[in-house]
């Protein structure tokens, strides 16, 4: 099996929001609705990113440190794909035609993206091509987090805002540390996105892609 290890950046982007009531009564509209804004954020990380994997209501994403470029340029495509899905949820929102509660639940959804970088090996199983390793395990372990309440928002591992070279203070990401099983304390940044990107776009958005691109 021809396998190799690549250095890269990790992402991840999940929705929420749809509560469990939501998911059992309206089974109709409920799944096509988060595919649809999956598929409008998938449409912003790929190209750069490419799409590895989607996980229900999450869809995996690898960037290449060769594509990449420069580093920073992640940020960029993290906050179009957060103001993508937005936009598609305004509209969705703004159709009445249906009453379901899935239909109706539509602005209650969020979506959180997790990136991270590092190491990973690339394999195929079967003929489907695969990321594997220790890197991939934390990405995935880090959409579990503490930021309870926080639902909108960009989680930056501290490795991967290394690697852009983005200054957090001024970037609007503020550091947390979490104890993670079998990997200790691992240090991130998050921007909350909530507040900061409102109607139309938002400058604070902006100033944000902008500063990363100074860097
Ligand atoms: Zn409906």
């Amino acid at each position: 099996m021809k396998s190799y290890i690549e250095d890269g950046a990790l992402v991840l982007a999940d929705i929420s929001g749809f509560t469990e009531f939501v998911t059992a009564t309206a089974i109709e509209h409920g799944p096509p609705i988060i595919a649809e804004l999956l598929a409008e954020v998938m449409r912003e990380l790929s190209p750069p990113l490419e799409i590895q994997e989607v996980e229900g209501d999450a869809v995996f994403a690898l960037g290449a440190d060769r594509v990449l470029v420069p580093p920073a340029r992640l940020l960029h495509v993290l906050h179009e794909a957060f103001i993508a899905f937005r936009n598609r949820q305004r509209e969705l929102e703004a159709d009445q035609s249906c009453s379901c509660a899935a239909c109706r639940s539509v602005g209650t959804l969020d979506l959180k993206i997790v990136a991270h970088h590092g190491q990973f090996l690339r394999q195929m199983v079967g003929d489907r091509s695969q990321a594997a390793g220790v890197n991939v395990v934390l990405a995935h372990r880090l959409l579990k987090n503490g930021l309870a309440g926080q639902r909108a928002y960009i989680l930056l591992t501290e490795a991967a805002v290394r690697w852009t070279g983005v200054d957090p203070a001024p970037a609007g990401l503020v550091p947390h540390t979490e104890r993670y099983e079998h990997f200790g304390d691992v240090r991130y940044f998050v921007r909350d996105l909530r507040s900061t990107i409102g109607a139309s776009g938002s400058p604070a958005g902006n100033a944000w892609a902008a500063h990363a691109f100074a860097n």
